[in-house]
């Protein structure tokens, strides 16, 4: 046993990548979570695919994928408006990369992640996360975070994983001739989230459509094109137990709205998306007509940072590099961070933890770059097997931290 204390870890954020994070670090660290939200912070229908680089990951610290309801997501299939199929591509994930690729309500995928960070009889102490503490500053090489009241919280080590609109981003990167911010890509996402039987009282006389039919939706993701040469789609998939369909309405920004940019929680105007959709099927029509909540986005993504550490914190999802939907690799890119941060072992000592957060950086930052050079190459490319299988070797079949330095090892 090392006599080592273990770490006092910080971490600024209850997203994703904050919660993943805490859920790695607890069995050896002492964890605290500061969330400027509340406990419901994540609530609201819309849903995520983890692909077999973040299952892998979940897999390994015994995350519950029945619990959170995930749907194995066996291929995509791509449609015109009208339902006709174009591609249908099976996606051998299991075999081929270790794991599934899952699709999941953002809610139930972040209660689970809670449950594995705060409950009493798991690994290590349970996570402390403190809800509605917006952090407002920080002391990157000291190690302290900082509260609007004058409140200064002392760690080993800072975690900041604020998301895109990130506070602290600028403190970390440290670099007064710049501000970095997330950049809109001119493309909007609607967002929906339909229970089987809303879908069904809505349609009336009409049947489910093809892509949701259980009998022929075969656990695919759908995406269905506008087919006017516009990056104008529906994507469709299966959450909550295959109880709901999640629909991410993707167009060219038509207006701007400031909070659809600032805000993962903006509301979307119904009818203004039904017009813009308008001239798909009247199934998608009516299905579109059935959501209870929209939620619309301005799609951004942000430049590489020149770096992610100062001191003894580090910047990760979001916050150190946003991207785009259209690879689907930004939660995911974030569940690998977190994963990175198993290099802080049982026995780090404080005075260790910069050297290794650098450690961390340097392999993180260098492949979420290629991806998100990928992903913008995608912006304009609707063709399925191009945009998503491409890049599939390099996205999936990453293996964590500890292979990332082996290969390297080898290779000098
Ligand atoms: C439409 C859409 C669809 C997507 N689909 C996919 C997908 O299918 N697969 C995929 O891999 N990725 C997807 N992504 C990307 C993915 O959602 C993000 O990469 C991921 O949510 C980032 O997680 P995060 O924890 O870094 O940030 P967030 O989830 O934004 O969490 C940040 C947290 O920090 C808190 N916070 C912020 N500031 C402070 C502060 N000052 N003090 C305390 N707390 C603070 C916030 O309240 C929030 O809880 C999608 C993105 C979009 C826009």
């Amino acid at each position: 046993m090392s006599s080592t204390p273990p770490l006092n870890i910080l971490i600024v954020g209850s997203g994703l990548a904050g919660l993943t994070a805490a859920a790695i670090l607890r069995p050896h660290h002492l964890v605290t979570v500061f969330e400027r939200g509340t406990d419901s912070i994540a609530t609201g229908g819309q849903g995520i695919i983890i692909a077999p680089n973040g299952t892998k990951i979940l897999d390994s610290i015994n995350y519950n994928l029945s619990r959170a309801g995930a749907v194995p997501i066996l291929g995509i299939r791509t449609y015109t408006k009208e339902g006709v199929v174009l591609e249908d591509v099976d996606m051998d994930m299991k075999e081929r990369f270790g794991a599934d690729c899952v699709a999941m309500k953002r809610s139930d995928f972040r209660a689970e992640l809670l449950r594995l960070a705060t409950e009493e009889n798991g690994s290590g102490d349970p996570v402390k996360v403190v809800f509605g503490k917006n952090v407002v500053g920080v002391d990157a090489e000291e190690g302290v975070v900082e509260f609007g009241d004058g409140e200064r919280v002392y760690g080993d080590v800072v975690i900041v994983a604020d998301g895109i609109h990130s506070r602290l981003r600028n403190a970390i990167v440290n670099d007064p001739s710049n501000h970095y911010e997330a950049q809109k890509t001119g493309l909007t996402c609607y967002r929906i989230a339909v229970d089987t039987e809303s879908a069904q009282i809505s349609l009336g006389n009409l049947v489910l459509p093809h892509w949701w039919d259980p009998q022929t939706s075969s656990n695919r993701s759908s995406i269905i094109y506008a087919g006017d040469g516009t990056p104008r789609f529906i994507t469709a998939y299966p959450i909550h137990g295959g109880s709901m369909y999640n629909l991410a309405c993707i167009l060219q920004t038509q207006d701007s709205p400031k909070e659809a940019s600032e805000s993962w929680y903006a509301d979307g105007d119904k009818n203004k998306m039904l017009e813009l959709f308008g001239d798909f099927s009247e199934e998608m029509r009516r299905i579109l007509s059935a959501a209870t909540e929209v939620k619309v986005w301005e799609l951004q993504d942000l430049e590489p940072l020149p770096t992610w550490t100062r001191g003894r914190s580090i910047l990760i999802g979001d916050a150190a590099h946003a991207m785009t939907p259209l690879q689907g690799q930004g939660a995911n890119m974030s569940i690998e961070d977190a994963e990175a941060l198993g290099l802080l072992a049982p026995g780090t000592r404080r005075e260790d933890v910069p050297a290794i957060l650098r450690v961390v950086e340097d392999v993180r930052r260098e492949r979420v770059s290629k991806v998100l050079e990928e992903t913008r190459k995608s912006h304009g490319n609707l063709k399925v097997a191009d945009r998503v299988f491409a890049n599939a070797d390099f996205n999936y079949g990453y293996n964590g931290i500890k292979e990332t330095l082996k290969a390297r090892d080898e290779t000098v």
